[in-house]
């Protein structure tokens, strides 16, 4: 049977490549953080990581996680409901709690798990779904496993929000679904105002802090600081595996009953292996740091101000940016990925995304600043975007 699908997988594949498409993966051979070394043993200057704060090497968080180790074991060897959680579990989930200003929370394998069983459990063909067009995969595949009418919006679009709320009307419970910054242009979803229009059309609020927790707001503690939106948001989900350390692990954190109702009914968390006890123990490193001082989010922020007023000055397309993703548009989609390589031989790593990742005619490098950040690191990204820019004719 497997030589015609092999053929068929072979010829698909090849169609791939031909496209430019094929995703072809780097060798790391150090810890993840802003100096990076390569299999080759090369080095090289990361800037395409989630990882924001720079935690992902942080010592605090290694050894929390050694101790744990060594106390409690690897993993483990079942879901929670069968076998027991750990007291790390169930304290980490009141630290996310405490961080966001919710009620309760839910632990994950990923966030990818906890858009997977958010809808499904709480909604039925009866309800509606109402989400931003640039909603990240997860949540579209979570959407696909609720069988709740769908309605989506333009990113962003508050009079198309509107208009779906509209007719949403005849539904008898909506939910607005949104990502808190979009992973393409580092825009934030205008939060207020998708409450306002909750509550003129009685429905509820569900964000994904994915990109957002840890970066956007005052102190970084996402989308409902930035807007003043305490109390009026009912579901965040978020992962682990960007500022808050980089590893793995997802949540869900919001109203008290909603989190009770997915220990009962959500499928990736009945079904699927609890977080080590190790990457309990490190995240809850990762929110006593954060709890005792605003040190990273404040470097995070003078990096991205920095890095972009710079390139700015130098000439380069910059899309507004209120999150630590800046886009640099080049709008050809050859070009971006022939700006993507020869940046990598001056050693900065930066991301060429182009159709269908991103609208045709918009192809970009997206660069994502890190706390990891030092000045000499920024200066010599910004010198290898003006040398290869000027090179590839971008900037004068
Ligand atoms: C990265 C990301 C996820 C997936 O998170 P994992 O924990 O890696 O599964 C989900 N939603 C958004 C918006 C993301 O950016």
């Amino acid at each position: 049977m497997y030589g015609k699908f092999q053929e068929y997988l072979a010829s698909e594949l090849k169609a791939i490549d031909e496209a430019g498409l094929y995703k072809r993966e780097r060798v790391i051979c150090s810890p993840q953080s802003a100096e990076i070394t390569l299999a080759d043993g090369s080095k090289a200057l990361n800037f395409c990581a989630n990882n924001y704060l720079g935690l992902a090497d942080n010592p605090r968080l290694i050894s929390a996680a050694k101790e744990v180790m060594d106390s409690r074991g690897y993993g483990m060897s079942s879901v929670r409901f069968i076998c027991g959680q750990q007291d790390m579990h169930i304290k980490l989930e009141k630290a996310i709690a405490e961080y966001f200003h919710t009620e309760d929370t839910i632990l994950y394998a990923s966030c990818f798990d906890a858009n997977g069983g958010v809808f499904e459990p709480l909604l039925g063909p009866e309800d509606a779904i109402i989400s931003d067009a640039l909603n990240h995969a997860s949540i579209i595949d979570g959407v696909r496993l609720c069988k709740a009418v769908r309605y989506r919006y333009a990113n962003a679009d508050m009079a198309d929000l509107e208009r779906c709320l509209q007719e949403a009307q005849a539904q008898r419970f909506r939910i607005i679904v949104t990502d808190g910054v979009f992973s393409m242009d580092g825009n934030v979803a205008p939060m207020d105002r998708i409450c306002d229009l909750a509550e003129k059309y009685d429905a509820l609020v569900m964000v994904d802090e994915s990109h957002s927790a840890g970066v956007v707001g005052p102190t970084g503690h996402g989308v409902a600081e930035q807007f003043g939106c305490y109390g009026r948001i009912d579901i965040h989900t978020g992962t682990l595996g960007k500022a808050f350390g980089g590893a793995v692990g997802g949540f869900t954190t919001g109203r008290k009953e909603i989190i009770d109702m997915l220990r009962q009914r959500s499928r990736p968390y009945l079904f699927s292996n609890s977080i080590p006890p190790m990457i309990a123990a490190a995240g809850l490193e990762t929110f006593r740091i954060l709890g005792e001082s605003d040190e990273l989010h404040t470097k995070l922020m003078q990096n991205v101000e920095y890095f972009r007023d710079r390139m700015i000055a130098a000439g380069f397309d910059i899309k507004p940016t209120q999150s630590a993703i800046c886009a640099v548009m080049l709008y050809d989609a050859p070009l971006s990925q022939k700006f993507a390589a020869e940046i990598a031989c001056e050693g900065i790593f930066v991301t060429g995304f182009y159709y269908p990742v991103v609208p045709k005619g918009q192809a970009r490098i997206r660069v994502q600043l890190s706390a990891a950040h030092e000045r000499e690191h920024l200066d010599k990204a910004i010198a290898a975007f003006i040398k290869v820019g000027k090179s590839l004719g971008v900037i004068k």
